[in-house]
Parts: C-alpha cells; sequence; structure tokens
C-alpha cells in the first residue's frame, strides 16, 4: 500500500515536473538592477516569460564579466549590451542584435561647472574616467574624436563608480548616465555640465538585447518568444512607471535608490526609448549601417564585413510550420544536375559546380540539411538506390517549358541579365528600338519572345537551336545578333575564342532561374519559397561574381585577347570584375566619410542642420553683427497640433511631414539663410543681413507655403512663427528666447499667425 502511494506521488511529482519544464535563460544586465532593465524585471514578475515557458534568470553587472564571451561562450544566453556591438561583429563575433530599448544611447560624459570644460576641445589633457567597455561604447569616442581630438591628448582612467570621485576633483569628465548622476548632483546642489554624443549628431542606441548567432540558428522560436514577452514587459514598465518603480524599490534594489531617483530616472528612459512614438525596441537597419560605416571612419578595425541581414534579428526571419518542418525532417532532397551548361552547372575535378549548385548550397545552408546532389542522366546504380522519401528537383531556366499541371516551380532563385551578342564591328547597343529592319536570333522560345515582338515590331525575332549555328550565322551576316543570357554567352564567345562576335549590349530583359520538382512536392517547393525570399543582393551577388571570375579565368591565353578581342568586350569584362567589392569599398568610404560631417551637423530625420549646427551659426553670426555693426533676424518656427497627426496618422506619416516641411521651407529660403530642427516640431530659420520687417516678411511667405502645401494628410497644416532681431549685446540665449516667447504668444493666441518682438 505504501509503496502504491509512493509511486503514485512519484508519478504525479514527474507528471508535474514535466508539465512544468521550463527553457531557462540566463539573461546578462549591463549595469545594476535599476529602472534601465525595467522591462525585463515585468515580463518576469507578471509571468510575460512564464506564460512562455521562459525560465529567466536575470543577473546584475558585475566588473569581472565580459559580456560578449558570457554570451558567446555559454548556451540560453541574452545580454543587454552597447552599440559598440557593431565593432564586435566587425572583428568577427557572431552576435546577433534583438532590439534597442533606448534610440538614443543614455550614455553621457559629465563635468562640474566649476571645472570650467566649456567644449570637447577643452578636453585635451584632462581626465576622462570611463569603463574598458564604455571606451569602445563608440558614441563618446566619436563625439571626441569628430572634434578633431586624438584619443592620446586625453588622460583615461578606469572607472571607479565613485561619483564622489567627480565631486572631489579626482577626475575631470565621467563616464554617465542622463538618467541617474545628474539627478543625484543636482539633488545635492552641484551644478554640472552634460557632454552628449546625441548632441554632437552621435545618436547610437541603447540598452541593446542580443544573443549568439549560434542560440538564434539552434532556438529561432526561443528567442521569438523572448524578445516579445520582453518587449511587452517594456511597454507595461513605460504605462505603469509609479507601479514598476515600486516593484524595483523593493525587490531589485541592490544600489539603494530612493523611489524618487528611480521614477525621475523612468521618465528620463521614457523618453530616450521613444516609446511615445510606438517604436519600441526598433533597430533601423539604415542606422546601423550608418554607424558601421562611422565606426569605419572613425578607425575601428574591421576583420569580416557581416550581413546586416544576419546581424539584426527580424522576427519576419522563415519559420516552417508544422507540417513543413515535419516534411524537411522526413524527406531527402536531391537536384539532379546538368554538367554540361557552363557556368551554370558543370564539372570540375570531377565534381558538379556552377551557379546552379551554388544556390543548391544556400538552401542547404539555411535550412540547416544535408541536401544530395547528382549528375543528369543519374546512372542506373544512382535510379536503384532512390528511396522513397527522396525528393527530386531540377533547375528551370524556362518557366515556359513546364506543364504546371505535373511540376511545381519555385519562386526565382535569381534573375540573370539577358545580352546581345553581334559582329564585332557593331557599336554598343543600348537601346534595340533604334535597330531597324534587322534579323536578330533567340535560343529558347521563352516568354521574352513574344515580348520582344511585340515591343520591338521593327526586328525579326528568329528561334535557332544552338549558339554555335547562331554566332556562324552573325559571321555569315544571315543575322545581326543573338540575345541570350549574359553568362552563356561570355563563356561562349571567350571559350571558342571566337573575336568576330563581342557583347554589344545588355537589354531589359532577364531570365528567371528556379528549382522544379514534381506537383505532389508542392510543400518542398513552399519550405524553400520561404528561404528564397531571405535570399539578399549580397548573397546573390557573392554567387554571381564567383563566376564572372571563372569566365575570366577561362581566358588563359592573354596574347589572344589583346590582338583580337574588340576594345569593348574588354570593357564589358573590366567592368564585371571591377563591379565586385572594391567598387563598392571605394562608395562606401566617401559615403562615410561624408556621413561623419553630416552626422556632426544635420538632423538625421530632416537632413536639415541639427540644433547644435544652428547655435554654432548663431554664435558666428553675434559675432559678425558685433564686428561689423550688422544686423540679423531668426524665425522660430513651430507646427500647430502637430501631435495630432502623429496620433491620427501614425509616427511615420508624422515623420513625413517633417521632412516635407524641411524640404519645402529649404528650398524657398535664400541660398545664405540657414534652416535647422530646433526640436521634435520646432525650426529655426536664421536670416543673414536681414532686419525684422523683412523677416517678417519671410514668415509671411512661410507660412502660406506650408498652408498651400498638400502634405497628404487630409487637412491643411498650420504653423506658429515668432520673428526676432538681433539687439545690441544680445546673447545667443537672448535672441532665441525673444523668438520663443513670440511663437508662444501667438500659440496662446489662437496659432497659425506670426508674432514679432
Ligand atoms: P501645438 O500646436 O501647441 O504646437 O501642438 P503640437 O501638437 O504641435 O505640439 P506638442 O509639443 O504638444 O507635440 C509635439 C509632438 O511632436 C509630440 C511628439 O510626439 C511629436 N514629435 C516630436 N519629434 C518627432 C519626430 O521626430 N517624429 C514624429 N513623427 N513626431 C515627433
Ligand atoms: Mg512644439
Ligand atoms: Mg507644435
Amino acid at each position: 500500500m505504501l509503496f502504491k502511494n509512493i509511486l503514485t506521488l512519484f508519478i504525479i511529482l514527474l507528471l508535474n515536473a514535466s508539465a512544468n519544464s521550463q527553457d531557462r535563460i540566463n539573461l546578462q544586465l549591463d549595469w545594476l538592477h535599476q529602472f534601465q532593465f525595467a522591462g525585463y524585471y515585468i515580463a518576469k514578475e507578471k509571468g510575460y516569460y512564464s506564460d512562455n515557458n521562459l525560465d529567466v534568470n536575470i543577473k546584475e553587472f558585475n566588473y569581472n564579466l565580459n559580456l560578449l564571451e558570457n554570451v558567446l561562450e555559454n548556451d540560453n544566453t541574452y545580454s543587454v549590451g552597447k552599440s559598440s556591438l557593431i565593432i564586435d561583429r566587425l572583428q568577427g563575433h557572431k552576435v546577433v542584435l534583438l532590439n534597442a530599448i533606448y534610440q538614443n544611447s543614455p550614455m553621457v560624459l559629465l563635468s562640474l561647472k566649476k571645472s570650467n570644460i566649456k567644449s570637447i576641445n577643452d578636453f585635451k589633457s584632462k581626465k576622462i574616467m570611463l569603463t574598458s567597455d564604455a571606451r569602445s561604447a563608440a558614441s563618446i569616442n566619436s563625439m571626441i574624436k569628430s572634434e578633431g581630438i586624438k584619443t592620446n591628448e586625453i588622460n583615461f582612467i578606469p572607472h571607479s563608480f565613485k561619483l564622489d570621485d567627480l565631486i572631489s576633483g579626482k577626475t575631470d569628465l565621467m563616464g554617465s548616465y542622463l538618467s541617474n548622476e545628474p539627478y543625484i548632483l543636482k539633488n545635492k546642489g552641484i551644478e554640472y555640465d552634460i557632454f552628449n554624443p546625441k548632441d554632437y549628431g552621435f545618436d547610437f542606441y541603447g540598452g541593446i538585447l542580443f544573443t549568439s548567432q549560434k542560440e538564434l540558428k539552434n532556438n529561432p522560436i526561443r528567442v521569438k518568444k523572448f524578445t516579445e514577452a520582453t518587449l511587452k514587459g517594456w511597454a507595461y514598465a513605460f504605462e505603469n512607471i509609479e507601479e514598476t518603480a515600486k516593484l524595483i524599490y523593493n525587490k531589485y534594489n541592490t544600489q539603494n535608490k530612493s523611489l524618487k531617483s528611480l521614477i525621475y530616472e523612468a521618465k528620463v528612459l521614457k523618453k530616450l526609448s521613444k516609446y511615445n512614438e510606438g517604436i519600441l525596441g526598433q533597430i533601423d537597419k539604415k542606422k546601423i549601417l550608418e554607424m558601421k560605416r562611422l565606426y569605419l571612419v572613425l578607425g575601428f578595425k574591421k576583420n569580416v564585413d557581416f550581413e546586416i541581414e544576419d546581424f539584426i534579428y527580424n522576427k519576419k526571419d522563415f519559420f516552417l510550420n508544422a507540417t513543413e518542418r515535419k516534411f524537411l525532417k522526413s524527406k531527402n532532397f536531391t537536384l539532379i544536375s546538368n554538367s554540361k551548361n557552363m557556368p551554370y552547372s558543370y564539372k570540375i575535378n570531377n565534381q558538379l559546380d556552377g551557379i546552379e549548385l551554388d544556390y543548391w548550397r544556400l538552401l542547404e545552408n539555411k535550412l540547416n540539411k544535408n541536401f544530395n546532389i547528382i549528375e543528369y542522366p543519374p546512372s542506373e546504380k544512382i535510379l536503384s538506390a532512390i528511396q522513397t522519401n527522396d525528393r527530386m528537383f531540377r533547375v528551370n531556366y524556362n518557366k515556359n517549358s513546364v506543364d504546371l499541371q505535373k511540376t511545381s516551380l519555385s519562386k526565382p532563385l535569381t534573375n540573370i541579365s539577358m545580352a546581345i551578342a553581334t559582329d564585332n564591328n557593331t557599336n554598343l547597343i543600348t537601346d534595340l528600338s533604334l535597330i531597324k529592319n534587322k534579323k536578330i536570333a533567340l535560343l529558347e522560345k521563352t516568354s521574352i519572345f513574344y515580348s520582344l515582338k511585340k515591343n520591338y515590331p521593327h526586328i525579326e525575332f528568329i528561334q535557332i537551336d544552338n549558339l554555335n549555328k547562331a554566332f556562324s550565322m552573325i559571321e555569315d551576316k544571315e543575322i545581326f545578333g543573338v540575345i541570350h543570357n549574359i553568362f552563356s554567352l561570355s563563356y561562349n564567345i571567350i571559350k571558342k575564342k571566337n573575336n568576330h562576335i563581342k557583347i554589344s549590349g545588355t537589354l531589359p530583359y532577364t531570365m528567371e532561374i528556379r528549382l522544379s520538382t514534381k506537383k505532389e512536392n508542392q510543400t518542398a517547393i513552399d519550405i524553400l519559397n520561404k528561404v528564397i525570399d531571405q535570399f539578399n543582393q549580397d548573397e546573390k551577388d557573392m554567387i554571381e561574381h564567383k563566376y564572372q571570375l571563372v569566365l575570366y579565368q577561362e581566358i588563359n591565353d592573354y596574347s589572344w585577347i589583346y590582338k583580337y578581342i574588340a576594345p569593348l568586350f574588354i570593357i564589358i569584362i573590366i567592368i564585371l570584375i571591377i563591379n565586385t567589392k572594391m567598387r563598392k569599398e571605394i562608395k562606401k568610404r566617401k559615403i562615410a566619410e561624408k556621413a561623419l560631417i553630416d552626422y556632426a551637423n544635420k538632423d538625421s530625420l530632416t537632413k536639415v542642420f541639427n540644433r547644435r549646427k544652428i547655435e554654432k551659426i548663431m554664435t558666428n553670426e553675434i559675432k559678425k553683427a558685433k564686428n561689423n555693426d550688422s544686423i540679423f533676424s531668426i524665425i522660430f518656427l513651430d507646427i500647430d497640433d502637430f501631435k495630432a497627426i502623429n496620433d491620427t496618422q501614425g509616427h511615420i506619416k508624422g515623420d513625413h511631414v517633417l521632412v516635407s516641411i524641411s524640404k519645402l521651407v529649404s528650398k524657398h529660403i535664400r541660398s545664405t539663410d540657414y534652416i535647422g530642427r530646433w526640436g521634435g516640431e520646432e525650426f529655426i530659420v536664421i536670416l543673414p543681413n536681414t532686419n525684422k520687417d523683412e523677416a517678417e516678411k519671410v514668415a509671411q511667405f512661410l507660412k502660406e507655403l506650408i498652408i498651400n502645401k498638400d502634405l497628404k494628410i487630409g487637412k491643411t497644416l498650420t504653423s506658429s512663427f515668432g520673428v526676432t532681431e538681433y539687439k545690441n549685446n544680445d546673447t545667443k540665449a537672448d535672441i532665441i528666447k525673444r523668438a520663443d516667447k513670440a511663437m508662444y504668444f501667438v500659440k496662446e493666441n489662437g496659432k497659425n499667425d506670426i508674432k514679432v518682438l
């Protein structure tokens, strides 16, 4: 009896244990417990994690820990980190960014007002306290470097994590969090200055959740669940700041923070998260690429490049459904490949190689499953070895050649340009419609045959079954040229060393390469299509550029090139080759260099000057006015009821409006005037050598311009304007204050007007 009871109890316990079996995850924070990580605590305490069968262990930062190694070396591990992860990725560390809670990094440098550090230039030979990790947190680095200061001109010292060291002067500047230290100093009545990378144009992400690529590959569902539950936690935390602060105060208060300071922190961080703008957690690929370029320009080293798609977690990553997963698991995928279709499939060293094989391998790689390849026609031996769960595929180069009742085709793996080859003496062909009354041959009766016929009625298109025949017909002047895909054409010209024929141009048509299989394997096609959707241009370029080089290597007798081959053909080959990484790199670098200058001076959304640059210009204008006894005016422009656009039409639309208004104003002011974005929907226009009466006219003009602009928001947009001119002994702050006051006067008196003060 006892035994039976114990057994039952044991079984119950066992069942319970398995029912509750949860995935255990370690989440490593990059600092001590505080509001900075509120979303994670909420997701845990409110059960968002456990609802998803996740048991999350949240760990505080400790000084001996390397966040990157921790994630790479331990399974089931996630971590919060900084933008410097981009540098880590460039150095080859395989991490993936899941989301970024802070759209602007909270990291700033603090100095005491009494130390009289007014600008970055004053940092020279000063002591700056930073953690080694913060030093690599390149936003601060970039801010310093962008002002032309070299890091060796600065005395970096290790962070003591004691604010007293700043107060007592042990360090001149201290790496701090906008949401923490300023509050403490304020409470102590100590005046301070903040150097915020954002004000210098470097608005890097902060609070980035990341994990290893291995984790994403092995547990994509877990990654998805964890990120979703986390974001849900963050949304709750920002919606319920007080409740969340209390939770942290009671349960996670290792730093002994006051409830008030936690709430202060929350408010600062909520702003940085842009939660109210509906972009919680969002990572913008373009912004990451810009940051990457900046890091390179700033001298950070690159060992490897990365695909943005592999670096940023994209929830749209393909997810197979249950049927597809089962299919993939239980069936073998085999490609039957022709060995005589250079450069698409051919045999080298007794192995099949070529573009179609490379695409097959790319699919294999992405699906993380071993695929097979056999040569066409398959031998008896191979045919007899084929099993019931083997699924056969072929590559299709002409959609019209199959019976779609019996065959399933995948989406195109890639599109290859069609080109025209002609006699050596023909000029470059840029447009087929310039060719009249000539015969042009095509290899297969693809749909392009009919489309060509229709679009170029003055050309007679004929069909020929092989390229060699077409080439001899060109030489015998029976036809003008032959249209075929560019790779096969190049290959055949080179292979035969045919010095009478050249490629004279490419056409606005492509050849689509697809996989085909029996209709019953539709599930396989569904799976492959999901993966094909994820191919990106770089992956395709990588494969196709390789074959441009293969083609080039076919030309081993170089004297032949010099002697016979038409100069244009050489140019085409050279273009094909240059069109590889190098050109891309040069372009990237140029863009990056410009980006650095723009970053420091321009607003990233609207591309007009940022606040910092506008202030610089104003300082300059004041100096000029003083020296020459001249005058200038400014217009303060604030869009009316802008919030309503965000609220009713969404934040993206709001952004569009800001961009349109910026463009509109930029276009209509004089080339000597300046426009900058002062804040959210506030702009300042600086008008040199202009008095306030003239400035009022400009404001009047801008006011009408904006009202009459169709912004596709279903209503007219109005703005309020404050205008003022420089008065003797005005400081920058004085002028801005006056213009702002004038603008507010308009706001309080019904908006959509101009006030001059
Ligand atoms: P008022 O007529 O009194 O000026 O009202 P308003 O709604 O224009 O001004 P308010 O200051 O109340 O709101 C400004 C809004 O601008 C709030 C904020 O969400 C939005 N905003 C600030 N920066 C951006 C941005 O970069 N993009 C978008 N879409 N909205 C922004
Ligand atoms: Mg405003
Ligand atoms: Mg407004």
